[in-house]
């Protein structure tokens, strides 16, 4: 009988998306169960979005109360069985029947409710997992209390770090007020007098791991850890980077309905689908010319910084560009005035659309991600798998998954440079046309990348080891 493994997580596709986690949560149990011979089951928060389009699916299991300072709160726990993976929601409406996922004043007593509702929901599922595997701080906590609540405490635990610049930092007497942990456990729980759900999940988990080798190692520097680096000085054997993979099948241009013109065997579509996208975004059609693209969150994480001050001297090139994403509010304004400056050639889309988002990796040349940061990064990795080179900044999981091109040699599946600095990206893209119009370097480069594997397989391999040694340290506890 294979391991029983609990994921906890704000996010999982298909259900709820708005980022890379989503992905890894939606692909990775299936690898597992399917691989591994493990049964590896997902919790997830029921937001009014997986309201409206799963509830006819769903099957209420059991409703527990939650206590919540001087009050309780019912969590109904629902069930669904999607692809062959089994599904828990915890719902609640005051907290979780909401537009969208986060942004509230509240999010961090949504998601400590929704650790404390995982935990109060385990006695009572009919499935009792020997581990506990958290994702990210929304899942923090989950963490630290199983280890503290007495029915759950001999469960062995996970937590994975996605992202470690998001912490759910919440003030210590807000949550002393509305969660009753005695105060024996409350050092555990913060950092620098404030409640961080990261930190607890760090702190208690048996193992953490994070989503690529390098950014295991940048997040013990200060400059990578956001405040969290000194302590992994004490788990420095309990931290490893696992790197994400795709899920192939849902990621697969031969198939992918979202794109106008599918892939063939050796047939790369990129012409047929640049003129698709050029046609549907306004842009002269001409599939020929060069597409740059980004599809992001607008965040400083994603290198906008960068692209700001280099994006109208790239676009002097002969080139298009076209920009996909959302967020905050500076960079979305830069994105719309850069598009007005450069009618023609730029294009700015705002908002969240997956189909859009799959047409333009068919479409693209070039992928650029010249992130801050990037704990492992999977956008760089679908734009592999749709034939698009990557050109990223060197960090974290970018580095990992993308090998500068060597004109020499001709190896490498992408462009890349080391500092975060806008004239070392600009260098890369310029470096990156003059290959894309060297016909001979040109399909040396597409090769490598048509070679390029990120299929979850050895990563899932990796967690099935690490939930293994896991077992062995229970058993001869
Ligand atoms: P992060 O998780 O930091 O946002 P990743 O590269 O790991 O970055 O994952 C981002 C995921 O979200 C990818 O699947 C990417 O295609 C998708 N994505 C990002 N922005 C958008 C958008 N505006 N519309 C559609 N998909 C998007």
């Amino acid at each position: 009988m294979g391991k029983k493994i609990l994921f906890v997580a704000s996010e999982c596709s298909p259900f709820v998306k708005t980022g890379g986690l989503a992905d890894v949560v939606g692909s990775l149990p299936q690898v597992l169960n399917k691989n591994e011979k493990t049964d590896v089951r997902v919790i997830l928060p029921l937001y009014q979005e997986i309201i409206e389009k799963w509830m006819d699916q769903m099957e209420l299991v059991t409703s527990v109360l939650v206590p919540v300072g001087w009050r309780t709160q019912e969590a109904n726990i629902y069930q669904l069985t999607h692809n062959g993976t089994h599904y828990y929601f915890i719902g609640n409406d005051y907290y979780f029947a909401r537009r969208g996922v986060y942004g509230y004043y509240d999010d961090g007593e949504r998601f400590v409710f929704f650790c404390h509702a995982v935990i109060e929901a385990l006695p009572v599922l009919d499935f009792k997992p020997d581990i506990l595997h958290a994702h990210d701080w929304q899942a923090g906590l989950a963490v630290a209390f199983a280890k503290i609540s007495e029915p759950v405490k001999n469960m062995k635990t996970v937590f994975t770090i996605h992202n470690i610049k998001y912490q759910g930092i919440i003030p210590r007497d807000a949550f002393e007020e509305l969660f009753n942990i005695p105060l024996e456990h409350v050092g555990g729980l913060e950092w620098n007098g404030l409640l961080n759900c990261m930190k607890s999940g760090i702190f208690h988990a048996d193992k953490i791991t994070t989503v690529s080798p390098t950014y295991a190692e940048e997040i013990k520097t200060p400059y990578y850890g956001e405040g969290l680096h000194s302590i992994f000085a004490d788990r420095q054997n309990d931290l490893i980077g696992i790197i994400n993979g795709i899920d192939l099948d849902e990621y697969n241009p031969m198939t992918d309905p979202h794109i106008s013109s599918n892939y063939k065997y050796s047939r790369i579509k990129k012409k047929e689908n640049k003129e698709i996208l050029q046609e549907r975004l306004g842009l002269p059609v001409d599939s020929d010319k060069p597409l740059y693209v980004m599809i992001t969150r607008l965040v400083e994480q994603k290198g906008l910084h960068l692209v700001q001050s280099i994006l109208d001297e790239f676009l002097q090139e002969d080139i298009q560009f076209v920009l996909l994403g959302t967020g905050d509010y500076e960079f979305e304004n830069y994105c719309y005035h850069a598009e007005e400056r450069n009618k023609g050639k730029l294009v700015s889309y705002l908002g969240f659309d997956e189909g859009l988002a799959r047409q333009i990796y068919a479409a693209s040349d070039f992928f650029v991600m010249p992130s801050l940061f990037e704990p492992c990064g999977l956008s760089q990795l679908i734009a592999l798998q749709y034939k698009a080179v990557p050109i990223v900044r060197e960090t974290g999981g970018l580095k990992d998954t993308v090998t500068p091109f060597d004109e020499v040699n001709l190896t490498g599946n992408g462009f890349s440079f080391a500092n975060y600095n806008a004239h070392e990206l600009l260098y890369a893209l310029r470096y990156s046309l003059e290959t894309y119009h060297d016909p001979d370097k040109w399909a040396a480069l597409i090769k490598n990348v048509n070679k390029s594997n990120f299929s979850w397989n050895e990563s899932a391999r990796e967690y099935a080891n690490l939930y293994q040694s896991l077992d062995e340290s229970l058993h001869n506890a």
